[in-house]
Protein backbone atom coordinates (compact mmCIF):
# COMPACT_ATOMS: atom_id res chain seq x y z
CA UNK A 1 0.00 0.00 0.00
CA UNK A 2 1.20 3.34 -0.94
CA UNK A 3 0.97 6.20 1.35
CA UNK A 4 -0.88 8.10 -0.77
CA UNK A 5 -3.34 5.36 -2.14
CA UNK A 6 -7.20 6.50 -1.90
CA UNK A 7 -9.34 3.62 -1.63
CA UNK A 8 -13.37 3.26 -2.58
CA UNK A 9 -13.57 1.02 0.26
CA UNK A 10 -11.89 1.02 3.66
CA UNK A 11 -13.31 -2.19 6.03
CA UNK A 12 -11.65 -1.89 9.45
CA UNK A 13 -11.99 -5.88 10.94
CA UNK A 14 -11.35 -8.87 9.10
CA UNK A 15 -13.37 -11.37 11.00
CA UNK A 16 -16.26 -13.20 8.99
CA UNK A 17 -18.27 -10.55 8.20
CA UNK A 18 -15.38 -7.86 7.11
CA UNK A 19 -13.34 -10.27 5.20
CA UNK A 20 -16.41 -11.15 3.06
CA UNK A 21 -17.97 -8.03 2.62
CA UNK A 22 -14.34 -6.66 1.67
CA UNK A 23 -14.66 -9.61 -1.06
CA UNK A 24 -18.08 -9.02 -2.53
CA UNK A 25 -17.06 -5.47 -2.44
CA UNK A 26 -14.02 -6.50 -4.72
CA UNK A 27 -16.20 -8.68 -6.69
CA UNK A 28 -18.52 -5.15 -7.88
CA UNK A 29 -15.43 -3.32 -8.68
CA UNK A 30 -14.95 -1.47 -5.82
CA UNK A 31 -10.55 -0.55 -4.93
CA UNK A 32 -10.59 -2.42 -1.43
CA UNK A 33 -8.40 -1.53 1.54
CA UNK A 34 -9.34 -4.28 4.38
CA UNK A 35 -7.59 -3.74 8.31
CA UNK A 36 -7.13 -5.63 10.65
CA UNK A 37 -5.24 -4.78 14.19
CA UNK A 38 -4.34 -8.44 15.35
CA UNK A 39 -5.01 -10.21 11.94
CA UNK A 40 -7.92 -12.21 9.55
CA UNK A 41 -9.18 -14.47 12.36
CA UNK A 42 -6.76 -14.02 15.57
CA UNK A 43 -7.41 -15.76 18.55
CA UNK A 44 -9.30 -12.82 20.05
CA UNK A 45 -11.75 -12.55 17.32
CA UNK A 46 -15.11 -13.62 17.63
CA UNK A 47 -14.52 -15.83 14.24
CA UNK A 48 -10.97 -17.09 15.62
CA UNK A 49 -12.55 -20.08 16.87
CA UNK A 50 -11.64 -24.03 14.79
CA UNK A 51 -15.01 -24.90 13.96
CA UNK A 52 -18.45 -23.32 13.72
CA UNK A 53 -22.01 -24.90 13.14
CA UNK A 54 -23.48 -23.77 9.61
CA UNK A 55 -27.25 -24.86 10.12
CA UNK A 56 -30.56 -23.81 8.82
CA UNK A 57 -32.65 -24.50 11.53
CA UNK A 58 -33.58 -21.01 13.38
CA UNK A 59 -37.37 -22.01 14.70
CA UNK A 60 -39.73 -19.84 12.95
CA UNK A 61 -37.09 -16.80 11.80
CA UNK A 62 -37.00 -18.01 8.34
CA UNK A 63 -34.92 -14.59 7.53
CA UNK A 64 -32.02 -16.94 9.09
CA UNK A 65 -32.67 -20.03 7.21
CA UNK A 66 -32.79 -18.53 3.79
CA UNK A 67 -30.16 -16.32 4.77
CA UNK A 68 -27.71 -19.63 5.85
CA UNK A 69 -29.28 -21.19 2.52
CA UNK A 70 -27.37 -18.59 0.59
CA UNK A 71 -24.49 -18.35 2.65
CA UNK A 72 -24.00 -22.45 2.05
CA UNK A 73 -23.93 -22.39 -1.18
CA UNK A 74 -21.60 -19.55 -0.97
CA UNK A 75 -19.45 -21.29 0.98
CA UNK A 76 -18.97 -24.53 -1.02
CA UNK A 77 -18.41 -22.70 -3.87
CA UNK A 78 -15.42 -20.98 -2.60
CA UNK A 79 -14.01 -24.11 -1.11
CA UNK A 80 -14.43 -25.48 -4.48
CA UNK A 81 -12.81 -23.34 -6.48
CA UNK A 82 -9.69 -22.79 -4.04
CA UNK A 83 -9.84 -26.69 -4.19
CA UNK A 84 -10.33 -26.71 -0.57
CA UNK A 85 -13.92 -28.71 -0.23
CA UNK A 86 -12.69 -30.04 3.62
CA UNK A 87 -12.97 -26.77 5.14
CA UNK A 88 -16.53 -27.78 5.45
CA UNK A 89 -17.58 -31.14 7.03
CA UNK A 90 -20.67 -32.20 6.14
CA UNK A 91 -21.42 -33.94 9.93
CA UNK A 92 -25.21 -33.23 9.23
CA UNK A 93 -26.68 -31.57 12.31
CA UNK A 94 -29.15 -33.01 15.07
CA UNK A 95 -31.59 -30.98 16.94
CA UNK A 96 -32.99 -32.88 20.01
CA UNK A 97 -36.32 -31.85 20.70
CA UNK A 98 -38.85 -32.61 23.79
CA UNK A 99 -42.35 -33.37 23.81
CA UNK A 100 -44.00 -30.35 22.49
CA UNK A 101 -40.99 -28.90 21.97
CA UNK A 102 -42.24 -25.41 20.18
CA UNK A 103 -38.72 -24.28 19.17
CA UNK A 104 -38.37 -27.92 16.81
CA UNK A 105 -41.26 -28.00 15.62
CA UNK A 106 -41.59 -24.40 14.08
CA UNK A 107 -37.57 -25.37 12.85
CA UNK A 108 -39.63 -28.18 10.89
CA UNK A 109 -42.15 -26.27 9.21
CA UNK A 110 -39.81 -23.59 8.02
CA UNK A 111 -37.97 -26.51 6.68
CA UNK A 112 -40.82 -27.63 4.49
CA UNK A 113 -41.53 -24.07 3.13
CA UNK A 114 -37.92 -23.08 2.37
CA UNK A 115 -36.99 -26.52 1.37
CA UNK A 116 -33.89 -27.37 3.95
CA UNK A 117 -33.48 -31.32 3.19
CA UNK A 118 -33.85 -33.10 7.09
CA UNK A 119 -35.20 -36.11 8.55
CA UNK A 120 -37.82 -36.41 11.44
CA UNK A 121 -36.45 -39.29 13.68
CA UNK A 122 -38.33 -40.75 16.55
CA UNK A 123 -36.61 -41.99 19.93
CA UNK A 124 -36.35 -45.29 18.78
CA UNK A 125 -35.02 -44.41 15.80
CA UNK A 126 -32.65 -42.17 17.52
CA UNK A 127 -31.77 -44.25 20.14
CA UNK A 128 -30.65 -46.36 17.17
CA UNK A 129 -28.51 -44.59 15.33
CA UNK A 130 -26.54 -42.70 18.29
CA UNK A 131 -26.10 -45.48 20.83
CA UNK A 132 -23.18 -43.20 22.34
CA UNK A 133 -26.29 -40.43 23.04
CA UNK A 134 -28.25 -40.68 26.23
CA UNK A 135 -31.55 -39.75 24.85
CA UNK A 136 -34.20 -41.04 27.40
CA UNK A 137 -35.88 -37.31 28.21
CA UNK A 138 -35.46 -36.90 23.97
CA UNK A 139 -38.82 -37.59 22.67
CA UNK A 140 -37.77 -37.03 18.55
CA UNK A 141 -35.09 -35.15 16.59
CA UNK A 142 -34.51 -33.18 13.47
CA UNK A 143 -31.63 -33.83 11.07
CA UNK A 144 -30.53 -31.67 8.68
CA UNK A 145 -28.54 -33.73 6.61
CA UNK A 146 -26.24 -31.21 4.09
CA UNK A 147 -25.30 -29.51 7.09
CA UNK A 148 -22.58 -29.81 9.34
CA UNK A 149 -18.97 -27.21 10.43
CA UNK A 150 -17.20 -24.75 8.72
CA UNK A 151 -13.39 -24.83 10.08
CA UNK A 152 -14.04 -21.48 10.85
CA UNK A 153 -10.41 -19.71 11.27
CA UNK A 154 -9.23 -21.40 8.04
CA UNK A 155 -12.18 -20.14 6.20
CA UNK A 156 -11.76 -16.75 7.05
CA UNK A 157 -8.35 -16.51 6.28
CA UNK A 158 -8.93 -18.31 2.98
CA UNK A 159 -11.67 -15.44 1.96
CA UNK A 160 -9.41 -12.89 3.03
CA UNK A 161 -6.12 -14.82 0.52
CA UNK A 162 -8.71 -14.94 -2.45
CA UNK A 163 -9.71 -11.35 -1.40
CA UNK A 164 -6.04 -10.57 -1.93
CA UNK A 165 -6.02 -12.38 -5.02
CA UNK A 166 -8.71 -10.66 -6.87
CA UNK A 167 -7.08 -7.32 -5.63
CA UNK A 168 -8.03 -6.53 -2.06
CA UNK A 169 -5.06 -4.50 -0.05
CA UNK A 170 -4.81 -6.33 3.34
CA UNK A 171 -3.35 -3.78 6.13
CA UNK A 172 -2.45 -5.24 10.11
CA UNK A 173 -3.39 -1.58 11.63
CA UNK A 174 -5.68 -0.66 14.75
CA UNK A 175 -7.79 1.70 13.80
CA UNK A 176 -8.63 4.76 16.35
CA UNK A 177 -12.26 5.32 16.63
CA UNK A 178 -13.57 8.26 14.92
CA UNK A 179 -14.34 11.21 15.59
CA UNK A 180 -18.32 12.44 15.17
CA UNK A 181 -19.48 14.87 12.72
CA UNK A 182 -20.08 16.08 10.22
CA UNK A 183 -21.78 14.27 7.79
CA UNK A 184 -19.22 12.51 6.03
CA UNK A 185 -16.03 10.70 7.32
CA UNK A 186 -12.85 11.78 5.16
CA UNK A 187 -10.81 9.62 6.86
CA UNK A 188 -9.67 7.18 9.77
CA UNK A 189 -6.81 7.00 11.29
CA UNK A 190 -4.45 4.22 12.58
CA UNK A 191 -2.68 4.20 16.17
CA UNK A 192 0.68 4.77 15.02
CA UNK A 193 -0.42 8.00 13.27
CA UNK A 194 -1.12 6.79 9.45
CA UNK A 195 -4.25 8.91 7.82
CA UNK A 196 -6.05 6.56 5.52
CA UNK A 197 -8.46 7.85 2.95
CA UNK A 198 -11.62 6.12 1.40
CA UNK A 199 -14.80 7.12 -0.38
CA UNK A 200 -16.62 4.74 1.97
CA UNK A 201 -16.15 3.05 5.37
CA UNK A 202 -17.17 -0.64 6.52
CA UNK A 203 -16.84 -0.85 10.50
CA UNK A 204 -16.95 -4.93 10.96
CA UNK A 205 -15.24 -4.74 14.33
CA UNK A 206 -17.43 -7.80 16.07
CA UNK A 207 -17.06 -7.45 20.10
CA UNK A 208 -14.74 -4.47 19.29
CA UNK A 209 -17.57 -2.20 17.82
CA UNK A 210 -18.61 -0.42 21.32
CA UNK A 211 -15.42 0.51 21.96
CA UNK A 212 -14.82 2.24 18.54
CA UNK A 213 -18.40 3.93 18.69
CA UNK A 214 -18.73 3.80 22.73
CA UNK A 215 -21.61 6.48 22.79
CA UNK A 216 -23.94 4.85 19.77
CA UNK A 217 -23.10 1.20 20.49
CA UNK A 218 -21.75 0.77 24.19
CA UNK A 219 -25.52 -0.15 25.78
CA UNK A 220 -26.55 -2.00 22.67
CA UNK A 221 -23.82 -4.38 21.96
CA UNK A 222 -23.17 -6.82 24.91
CA UNK A 223 -19.60 -8.60 24.59
CA UNK A 224 -20.48 -12.04 26.51
CA UNK A 225 -17.55 -14.62 27.65
CA UNK A 226 -18.13 -18.31 26.25
CA UNK A 227 -16.25 -20.98 26.71
CA UNK A 228 -15.10 -24.36 24.48
CA UNK A 229 -14.46 -27.50 25.72
CA UNK A 230 -12.63 -30.40 23.56
CA UNK A 231 -12.97 -33.37 25.46
CA UNK A 232 -10.50 -36.32 24.89
CA UNK A 233 -12.39 -39.20 23.45
CA UNK A 234 -11.07 -43.02 24.35
CA UNK A 235 -8.09 -44.48 22.76
CA UNK A 236 -8.88 -46.39 19.71
CA UNK A 237 -12.64 -45.66 19.55
CA UNK A 238 -13.91 -44.08 16.83
CA UNK A 239 -17.78 -43.93 17.81
CA UNK A 240 -17.37 -39.72 18.48
CA UNK A 241 -16.00 -39.17 14.76
CA UNK A 242 -18.48 -38.20 12.20
CA UNK A 243 -20.36 -39.34 10.39
CA UNK A 244 -21.45 -42.28 13.74
CA UNK A 245 -21.50 -38.69 15.83
CA UNK A 246 -23.07 -36.16 14.09
CA UNK A 247 -23.00 -32.21 15.15
CA UNK A 248 -26.20 -31.91 17.99
CA UNK A 249 -27.93 -29.08 19.41
CA UNK A 250 -29.64 -29.74 22.86
CA UNK A 251 -31.32 -25.83 22.57
CA UNK A 252 -33.41 -26.80 25.54
CA UNK A 253 -30.52 -27.30 27.75
CA UNK A 254 -28.34 -24.21 25.10
CA UNK A 255 -25.56 -26.74 24.43
CA UNK A 256 -24.39 -27.52 21.68
CA UNK A 257 -21.55 -30.35 20.52
CA UNK A 258 -19.35 -31.27 17.77
CA UNK A 259 -18.06 -34.42 16.66
CA UNK A 260 -14.33 -35.61 17.09
CA UNK A 261 -12.68 -33.32 13.87
CA UNK A 262 -9.46 -33.13 13.28
CA UNK A 263 -8.56 -35.22 16.16
CA UNK A 264 -9.32 -32.89 18.81
CA UNK A 265 -11.70 -34.04 20.83
CA UNK A 266 -15.61 -33.75 21.37
CA UNK A 267 -16.73 -30.29 21.60
CA UNK A 268 -18.88 -28.89 23.57
CA UNK A 269 -19.76 -25.45 24.95
CA UNK A 270 -22.64 -23.68 27.13
CA UNK A 271 -24.63 -21.43 24.67
CA UNK A 272 -25.94 -19.48 28.16
CA UNK A 273 -24.33 -15.77 28.03
CA UNK A 274 -21.63 -15.59 30.57
CA UNK A 275 -20.51 -12.40 32.09
CA UNK A 276 -19.13 -9.52 30.77
CA UNK A 277 -16.03 -9.45 28.52
CA UNK A 278 -13.33 -7.71 27.10
CA UNK A 279 -11.80 -9.01 23.87
CA UNK A 280 -8.35 -6.79 23.78
CA UNK A 281 -7.95 -7.26 27.62
CA UNK A 282 -9.68 -10.73 28.73
CA UNK A 283 -7.69 -13.41 30.27
CA UNK A 284 -8.63 -16.58 27.97
CA UNK A 285 -8.44 -19.51 30.48
CA UNK A 286 -11.67 -21.34 31.33
CA UNK A 287 -13.54 -21.43 35.13
CA UNK A 288 -13.42 -24.89 36.72
CA UNK A 289 -16.88 -24.17 37.52
CA UNK A 290 -17.08 -24.56 33.98
CA UNK A 291 -16.17 -27.37 33.61
CA UNK A 292 -18.16 -29.32 36.20
CA UNK A 293 -21.11 -27.95 34.41
CA UNK A 294 -20.12 -29.68 31.08
CA UNK A 295 -18.77 -32.83 33.12
CA UNK A 296 -21.99 -32.69 34.59
CA UNK A 297 -24.04 -32.59 31.00
CA UNK A 298 -21.66 -35.22 29.67
CA UNK A 299 -22.25 -37.58 32.44
CA UNK A 300 -26.29 -37.59 31.64
CA UNK A 301 -25.92 -37.13 27.31
CA UNK A 302 -23.06 -39.20 27.00
CA UNK A 303 -22.08 -41.67 29.88
CA UNK A 304 -19.47 -42.63 27.68
CA UNK A 305 -17.28 -39.47 28.35
CA UNK A 306 -18.08 -38.64 32.12
CA UNK A 307 -14.65 -38.80 32.96
CA UNK A 308 -12.80 -37.68 29.89
CA UNK A 309 -10.39 -35.38 30.43
CA UNK A 310 -10.31 -31.66 28.88
CA UNK A 311 -7.97 -32.01 25.87
CA UNK A 312 -8.12 -28.26 24.94
CA UNK A 313 -10.58 -25.23 25.97
CA UNK A 314 -11.21 -21.88 24.39
CA UNK A 315 -12.70 -18.70 25.84
CA UNK A 316 -13.97 -16.71 22.99
CA UNK A 317 -17.10 -14.09 23.07
CA UNK A 318 -19.87 -13.22 21.80
CA UNK A 319 -20.80 -9.89 20.73
CA UNK A 320 -25.00 -10.09 21.29
CA UNK A 321 -27.88 -7.21 20.22
CA UNK A 322 -30.44 -7.03 22.58
CA UNK A 323 -32.32 -10.16 20.39
CA UNK A 324 -29.67 -11.68 18.53
CA UNK A 325 -30.35 -9.94 15.06
CA UNK A 326 -27.29 -8.94 13.39
CA UNK A 327 -26.76 -4.74 13.16
CA UNK A 328 -26.23 -4.04 9.14
CA UNK A 329 -26.77 -0.03 8.63
CA UNK A 330 -25.34 3.05 8.14
CA UNK A 331 -24.14 5.08 11.05
CA UNK A 332 -26.49 7.93 11.51
CA UNK A 333 -24.43 10.63 11.46
CA UNK A 334 -21.88 9.79 8.49
CA UNK A 335 -23.10 8.87 5.56
CA UNK A 336 -20.51 7.43 4.51
CA UNK A 337 -20.16 4.96 7.18
CA UNK A 338 -21.86 1.74 7.42
CA UNK A 339 -22.23 -1.04 11.07
CA UNK A 340 -22.11 -4.70 10.51
CA UNK A 341 -21.92 -7.23 13.72
CA UNK A 342 -24.22 -8.41 16.30
CA UNK A 343 -23.43 -12.04 15.46
CA UNK A 344 -24.54 -12.78 18.84
CA UNK A 345 -23.15 -16.27 19.04
CA UNK A 346 -24.70 -17.18 15.63
CA UNK A 347 -23.71 -15.13 12.71
CA UNK A 348 -20.61 -16.94 11.60
CA UNK A 349 -22.33 -19.39 8.86
CA UNK A 350 -24.11 -15.85 7.40
CA UNK A 351 -20.74 -13.97 6.48
CA UNK A 352 -21.32 -14.30 2.90
CA UNK A 353 -24.85 -13.31 2.71
CA UNK A 354 -24.08 -10.49 5.42
CA UNK A 355 -21.26 -9.44 3.12
CA UNK A 356 -23.44 -9.24 -0.24
CA UNK A 357 -26.26 -7.61 1.55
CA UNK A 358 -23.70 -5.12 2.57
CA UNK A 359 -22.44 -4.66 -0.89
CA UNK A 360 -26.23 -4.64 -2.35
CA UNK A 361 -27.07 -1.82 0.56
CA UNK A 362 -23.98 0.90 0.06
CA UNK A 363 -24.35 0.30 -4.29
CA UNK A 364 -28.23 1.58 -3.25
CA UNK A 365 -29.47 -1.59 -4.69
CA UNK A 366 -31.35 -2.82 -1.59
CA UNK A 367 -32.82 -1.05 1.58
CA UNK A 368 -31.76 -1.57 5.17
CA UNK A 369 -33.60 -5.09 6.73
CA UNK A 370 -35.68 -3.90 9.60
CA UNK A 371 -34.58 -6.04 12.09
CA UNK A 372 -30.86 -5.79 11.55
CA UNK A 373 -31.38 -1.99 11.58
CA UNK A 374 -30.04 0.36 14.40
CA UNK A 375 -33.27 1.75 14.90
CA UNK A 376 -34.51 -1.64 16.12
CA UNK A 377 -31.41 -2.33 18.77
CA UNK A 378 -32.53 -1.93 22.34
CA UNK A 379 -30.57 -1.61 25.65
CA UNK A 380 -32.56 -4.52 27.63
CA UNK A 381 -31.23 -8.15 26.60
CA UNK A 382 -34.09 -10.43 25.47
CA UNK A 383 -33.02 -12.89 23.68
CA UNK A 384 -35.10 -14.31 20.83
CA UNK A 385 -32.58 -15.70 18.13
CA UNK A 386 -30.75 -18.36 19.16
C1 LIG B 1 -17.55 -19.85 21.19
C2 LIG B 1 -18.30 -19.37 19.99
C3 LIG B 1 -19.01 -20.28 19.23
C4 LIG B 1 -19.71 -19.86 18.12
N1 LIG B 1 -20.36 -20.80 17.37
C5 LIG B 1 -20.95 -20.44 16.21
C6 LIG B 1 -21.46 -21.43 15.36
O1 LIG B 1 -21.38 -22.63 15.64
N2 LIG B 1 -22.05 -21.03 14.19
C7 LIG B 1 -22.14 -19.72 13.83
O2 LIG B 1 -22.68 -19.44 12.77
N3 LIG B 1 -21.63 -18.75 14.64
C8 LIG B 1 -21.04 -19.07 15.80
N4 LIG B 1 -20.49 -18.13 16.62
C9 LIG B 1 -20.64 -16.71 16.28
C10 LIG B 1 -19.66 -16.23 15.24
O3 LIG B 1 -18.39 -16.81 15.46
C11 LIG B 1 -19.59 -14.70 15.26
O4 LIG B 1 -20.91 -14.18 15.13
C12 LIG B 1 -18.75 -14.16 14.12
O5 LIG B 1 -17.49 -14.80 14.07
C13 LIG B 1 -18.55 -12.65 14.30
O6 LIG B 1 -17.69 -12.20 13.27
P1 LIG B 1 -17.30 -10.69 13.14
O7 LIG B 1 -16.59 -10.56 11.84
O8 LIG B 1 -18.48 -9.81 13.38
O9 LIG B 1 -16.32 -10.39 14.39
P2 LIG B 1 -14.80 -10.85 14.66
O10 LIG B 1 -14.55 -12.18 14.13
O11 LIG B 1 -14.55 -10.61 16.11
O12 LIG B 1 -13.95 -9.83 13.81
C14 LIG B 1 -13.76 -8.48 14.19
C15 LIG B 1 -12.37 -8.08 13.78
O13 LIG B 1 -12.21 -6.67 13.96
C16 LIG B 1 -10.86 -6.42 14.31
N5 LIG B 1 -10.81 -5.12 14.96
C17 LIG B 1 -11.47 -4.73 16.06
N6 LIG B 1 -11.20 -3.45 16.37
C18 LIG B 1 -10.33 -3.01 15.42
C19 LIG B 1 -9.69 -1.78 15.22
N7 LIG B 1 -9.87 -0.71 16.03
N8 LIG B 1 -8.86 -1.66 14.15
C20 LIG B 1 -8.67 -2.71 13.30
N9 LIG B 1 -9.26 -3.91 13.48
C21 LIG B 1 -10.08 -4.06 14.53
C22 LIG B 1 -10.53 -7.58 15.26
O14 LIG B 1 -9.15 -7.80 15.37
C23 LIG B 1 -11.27 -8.74 14.62
O15 LIG B 1 -10.44 -9.52 13.79
C24 LIG B 1 -19.75 -18.50 17.76
C25 LIG B 1 -19.04 -17.58 18.51
C26 LIG B 1 -18.30 -18.01 19.61
C27 LIG B 1 -17.52 -17.00 20.38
Amino acid sequence: MTTNQTFDVAVVGAGVFGAWTAYQMRRAGAEVLLIDAYGPANSRASSGGESRIIRMGYGQDAIYTRMAQRSFTAWQELFDRIDRPQLFQQTGVLWLARENDSYCEATLKTFQQTNVKFERLDQGELKRRYPQLELRDISWGILETDSGILMARQAVQAVVAEASAAGVTYLTAAIRPPKTGPDKLQSITTTSGREIVAGKFIFACGPWLPKLFPELLAGLIHVTRQEVFFLGVPAGDDRFNSPGMPTWMDINELIYCLPNLDNRGLKIAIDKHGPPFDPDTGERIVNPESVNAVRAYLARRVPLLADAPVAESRVCQYENTSNGDFLIDRHPEFENVWLVGGGSGHGFKHGPAVGEDLTSLISGSAKVELRFALATKEQAQQRKVF
